[in-house]
């Protein structure tokens, strides 16, 4: 077999140089070497085969640019000073077509050459195009249809079943209502005294029932709002008033649960036109959970003021009044129930006003209440958020405008 070509004189026997010649005949590829001339340095095997790198039988050497790539050196030159790292080029060889990949060294001032199968572009048929395209579109519009139609049939289940709790809530509210009633009277002792043992085991019972009341309430305002029967009544109301029924009510729970209760008015609140009992229902949720999540001895505080809400909205007042609107007044009302409770992880405080989500499985609820409030406050064109650090207690606030009507959203 042939060894690998070099026209440089070569010491006989130079071990280094037939290391060199084996190491380069290992390559897979044609890869020779000439100089500036195209005169032929170094050639491998594979470049004899395929190239026609060897010498005729005459002796005469093929030469780079005129045998092998039929180019011009001058051309080819210049493209490589321009600073082109590699010049691609065709070339016949034994297999065929192939592309020769040109590298100068500019030190030794050679050139190297390697030379690969040219890359075959397969005919694009393009009716075979055509017809792979239509039948992904054929596809994807079946997909989309057979999930549009899944959805729907999931949203009619979900639908039908809210429908069905409801109306079992419904059912329920009847018989909670006659238990509460005969817990009453049997407290009020007028059907026979009670001892110390029996008052207790009837107040901790109507306490259960007080809670199943809320709970079937909650489901059954949860089952209105889903199904769009909510109409709000706004009317002129006195917040204060809202405010003091709900401390009222919860007074002795507090009491009992051993935390603090406190209700801080600010001056001057205004009578504004809001809904009074879904207002109430709002602060009644909030109150609960307060004391729900703040242990014995802790602390929560039911405030209300006035506050300047700034918002991008266009302002549908006179301009004559806005220009002497210099100092900006309040527009809305703040309410805020702050606990000293166990407080929320900051990642969940936009997740709680979802639908039944609970930070705590173990808590009592359905994870509907703030979902609820959510909804009621946004009803009023308000919001709601939640200050809270882990640990360090909540303070949930929500704003309601004063004046409805007077602003029309961006
Ligand atoms: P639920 O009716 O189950 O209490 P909510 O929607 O009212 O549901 O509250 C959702 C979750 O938010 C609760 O499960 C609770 O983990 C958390 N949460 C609400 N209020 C407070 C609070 N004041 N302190 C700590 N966690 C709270």
């Amino acid at each position: 077999m042939n060894r690998s070509v070099s026209t440089e004189s070569q010491p006989a026997g130079t071990t280094v140089f037939a290391l060199m010649s084996s190491l380069l005949d290992a390559v897979d590829k044609p890869l020779l070497v000439t100089d500036r001339g195209g005169r032929i340095l170094f050639a491998n095997l594979h470049a004899q085969d395929s190239l026609g790198c060897k010498p005729t039988e005459e002796g005469v050497q093929p030469n780079l640019f005129r045998d092998i790539l039929h180019v011009d050196a001058k051309g080819l030159f210049g493209q490589l000073e321009r600073g082109e790292q590699e010049v691609d080029l065709p070339v016949d060889s034994a297999t065929g077509r192939a592309r020769a990949r040109i590298r100068w060294l500019p030190e030794p001032d050679w050139l190297v050459v390697f030379a690969e199968p040219a890359l075959v572009e397969a005919p694009v048929d393009q009716d075979q195009m055509r017809r792979t395209v239509k039948d992904l579109l054929q596809e994807r519009e079946i997909t989309y249809r057979n999930l549009l139609a899944a959805y729907l049939r999931l949203q009619e289940v979900n639908r039908q079943k809210t429908v069905f709790l409801g109306s079992a809530a419904h059912e329920l509210k009847t018989p909670l209502a006659v238990m509460k009633g005969y817990y009453d009277l049997l407290l009020s002792e007028s059907l026979g005294h009670l001892t110390e043992k029996q008052r207790d085991i009837l107040q901790e019972s109507k306490q259960s029932c007080d809670r199943l009341v809320r709970l079937v309430s909650t489901f059954l305002n949860y089952t209105a709002l889903e199904s769009g029967k909510l109409v709000l009544q706004f009317q002129d109301n006195d917040i204060k008033d809202c405010m003091n029924d709900v401390a009222i009510r919860w007074k002795e729970t507090f009491r009992r649960a051993n935390v603090q209760f406190e209700v801080i008015m600010g001056e001057k609140l205004p009578i504004f036109k809001f809904d009074y009992p879904k207002v109430q229902q709002c602060i009644t949720n909030l109150v609960d959970n307060a004391l729900k999540h703040t242990p014995v001895g802790g602390k929560v505080i039911l405030r209300a003021e006035t506050h300047f809400w700034e918002r991008r909205v266009v302002p549908t007042t006179p301009s004559k009044e806005r220009r002497s609107a210099r100092r900006p007044q309040s527009n809305s009302v703040m309410i805020s129930v702050s606990d000293t409770g166990v407080g929320i992880a900051a990642e969940y405080h936009q997740e709680i006003f979802e639908d039944f989500v609970r930070v705590d499985p173990s808590s009592s609820g359905m994870g509907l209440g703030l979902a609820i409030t959510k909804r009621l406050i946004q009803a009023h064109h308000g919001k709601i958020w939640v200050d809270s650090e882990l640990g360090r207690g909540s303070s949930f606030k929500f704003l309601l405008p004063m004046k409805v009507e007077a602003y029309s959203y961006a």
